[in-house]
């Protein structure tokens, strides 16, 4: 009988358990990810949205921004719920057989309810912090003007709680290779 994920919370079940990894895994994961898309949906219609981000520990949310006006707002506006996905890839793996073929990856997947941060100083704040990720050496009010009123009320600013999460690791040397089938040529692991 095939599993019932309907009933189930998102997280439910790892096909792949010893690929799974641990919370503290998954909090050094996401603190150096570069990139996340994070999906939303409204009316039947999911909308995946690129973005740079900052995984706040302290408050365990995830904070990006996106323009005062567009889709995502308009999806988080309707639908709160939203699922964040991050990774990392590696090399290519190649095998003899078909379905063992892979490639080294790390990822996360997040689930949560977003909000929009309106109050003018907690956005201040976090957009502080999701410039700091990506640039720790740089201050505000000495190599960059200072986030100015008119700046915060053109950008939306949003706040993931954090509800579950999984992470998951392949970085095998190498894919599964069969004996059934001649052993590949080493021109392929190169
Ligand atoms: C790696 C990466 C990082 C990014 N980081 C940020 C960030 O930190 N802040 C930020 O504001 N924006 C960022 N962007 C752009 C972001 O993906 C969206 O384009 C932006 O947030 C506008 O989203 P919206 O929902 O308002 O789209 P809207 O302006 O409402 O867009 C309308 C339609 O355009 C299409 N669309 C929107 N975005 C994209 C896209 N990225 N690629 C293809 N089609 C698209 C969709 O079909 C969407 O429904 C990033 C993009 C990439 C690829």
């Amino acid at each position: 009988m095939p599993r019932d994920y309907i009933s189930q919370p998102p997280a439910a079940f790892q096909r792949r358990p010893h690929l799974i990894r641990d919370d503290e895994w998954i909090r050094a994961f996401l603190q150096k990810a570069r990139v996340a898309h994070i999906a939303s949906a409204v009316d039947n219609q999911p909308f995946l949205n690129p973005t740079t981000f900052w995984f706040e520990e302290q408050n365990h949310q995830i904070v990006f921004h996106s323009n005062l006006a567009g889709r995502i707002r308009s999806n988080i506006e309707s639908n709160p719920k939203v699922s964040l996905e991050a990774s990392e890839l590696g090399k290519l793996l190649p095998s003899n057989v078909a379905l063992e073929f892979s490639l080294q990856f790390r990822s996360v997947s997040v689930f949560g309810t977003a909000r929009i941060i309106t109050d003018p100083s907690a956005a201040r704040r976090l957009l502080y912090g999701l410039i700091g990720k990506y640039f720790p050496t740089m201050t505000a009010g000495r190599e960059y003007r200072e986030i100015t009123d008119k700046e915060l009320r053109a950008t939306s600013v949003y706040a993931i709680q954090i509800e579950s999460w999984t992470g998951k690791e392949n970085w095998a040397e190498r894919a599964d290779q069969s004996d059934d089938w001649p052993a590949l040529d080493q021109k392929w692991f190169e």
